[in-house]
């Protein structure tokens, strides 16, 4: 389940005969965020400047989330204040598959277009505001606009999703699971890579799913013949010499084959894993892939091959008929998974989807409460598993700076955005992108403290 971002816009570039200029808000989470860097990388090759304020834009687009009723609300609000503030509005993303639910609030929006409708987006923006004659085509980079840090990025590997989790409306938002060709894939990496992107986040519904509506069709890349599928993916990422991470992966007995390359150091030692419940009376009624998958005996075995794994999960507590017994169960997990990160959220009704109408709905007062035990516990083991760490020799990947100015680098157990940060502890600050070796020097719940290795003494 992905986490929110938030909302941006990209600084403005004036030309001598003022091109038309698009304001731009994404919010939604990183498979939203690259939906919106398809966007902006075609309306750049179009020749249309982007604004970086309503004032300055002569159309405003609003790509929007609808997972949860809090993004739908906070959707709904930025499409609003676009309107007020500049008036010409086309709308996208997961919300843009309900156009009546925006149209009736918003009536004055010019266009709604669903999520991943790249060319309908352009084409409403063509008809209200049209392209100048001269696109700058050469302006835009080969690898696109990017509205991440220089040196990471998204990596999108598919659209749509082919599980039904009963508590989760994205199938129908964004359709079955497409595949993109691995070729496509592969040769998008390739050039972030050129560009200077040390990290690719892999990203889409279900990573290990990938190639399954392909049938794992045989292509080649570079001379070698490949398979469409999960395996060959990732094998042929970690031959680009940069930090690979695999977000949103599920515990099918194929995920075990891609463990060794993190072993061998081939992609990062990490997954992102959303196990959402550990009870089997609860996954079943979630209808979650791979819940009869023995998971504990996976992780054991996945740390048997390359003992540094990180993982990472977030879980649903206060779903429809959880008990304290579920729930117990969940926490008993836990405490025998020993995670790394975890990330937990009371559920929400969200209409549409089928759980939504699920029998013995658990108060929001009992939810909470089991949320903020979860947490505890995760807490300490999170604590534990850090101080582990102290003492250790890892490469970290520079950030940027903490607003006390100093250095904010992260180790390859943790995404941004999400996970723990490394502050170091360096005689100067180290410029964003730097890849170094620092010496663990301190720990807490969340975070690391190292020095630079080649700091003196
Ligand atoms: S795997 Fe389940 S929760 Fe994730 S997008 Fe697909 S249906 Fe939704």
């Amino acid at each position: 389940m992905p986490a929110p971002t938030t909302a941006t816009t990209v600084p403005a570039r004036r030309r001598r005969k003022k091109p038309p200029a698009i304001g731009f808000v994404s919010l939604g989470c990183a498979k939203a965020l690259v939906d919106s860097e398809r966007i902006l990388t075609r309306l750049k090759a179009e020749g249309y400047a982007i604004a970086p304020s309503y004032e300055g834009a002569d159309l405003v687009v609003v790509n929007t989330c609808g997972f949860l009723l809090s993004a739908r609300a906070e959707s709904l609000e930025a499409i609003g204040e676009a309107l007020a503030e500049n008036g010409k509005v086309v709308v996208t993303g997961c919300l843009g598959a309900e156009p009546e639910r925006i149209l009736a609030e918003h009536p004055q929006v010019l266009a709604v277009t669903g999520p991943h409708q790249t060319d309908a987006v352009l084409e409403a923006i063509h008809a209200h505001l049209p392209p100048p004659h001269a696109p700058f085509l050469e302006l835009v980079p080969p690898h696109g606009l990017k509205l991440t840090p220089r040196h990471y990025a998204y990596l999108k590997i598919s659209e749509g999703c082919r599980n039904r989790c009963s508590f989760c409306i994205i199938p129908k938002l964004r359709g079955d699971l497409v595949s993109r060709p691995l070729a496509e894939v592969l040769a998008e990496a390739e050039s972030l890579v050129a560009a200077g992107v040390r990290e690719i986040l892999v990203i889409s519904q279900d990573t290990s799913a990938y190639g399954l509506d392909r049938r794992f069709e045989p292509t080649s890349w570079r001379g070698r013949a490949l398979e469409t599928r999960f395996l060959d993916l990732c094998r042929e990422l970690g031959r680009l010499g940069v930090w690979v991470r695999l977000h949103y992966v599920y515990p099918y007995p194929h995920v075990d084959q891609v463990v060794p390359l993190m072993a061998e150091g081939k992609i990062l030692p990490y997954l992102d894993i959303p196990f959402q419940h550990a009870s089997p009376r609860i996954l079943k009624a979630m209808r979650r892939p791979a819940a009869t998958e023995r998971t504990l005996e996976r992780i054991r075995t996945w740390r048997e091959i390359c003992p540094e794994l990180a993982i990472r999960s977030t879980f649903i507590v206060g779903f429809p008929g959880e008990t304290e017994g579920d729930f117990e169960e969940l926490l008993a997990f836990l405490e025998e998974a020993r995670l790394d990160r975890v990330g937990c959220f009371v559920f929400e009704p969200v209409e549409g989807a089928a759980a939504t109408n699920f029998p013995d709905p658990v108060p929001e007062e009992l939810a909470e409460e089991r949320r903020a035990r979860l947490m505890a516990l995760q807490e300490k083991i999170s604590a534990e598993r850090l101080a582990a760490k102290v003492g250790r020799i890892e490469p970290v990947l520079v950030d940027g700076l903490d607003e006390e100015g100093r250095t904010v680098a992260r180790s390859r157990f943790d995404a941004p955005e999400v996970d723990g940060r490394v502050l170091i502890e360096s005689a100067a600050p180290i410029p964003p992108g730097t890849l170094l070796e620092v010496r663990i020097t301190g720990s807490d719940a969340h975070d690391l403290v190292a020095i630079p290795m080649d700091d003196p003494p």
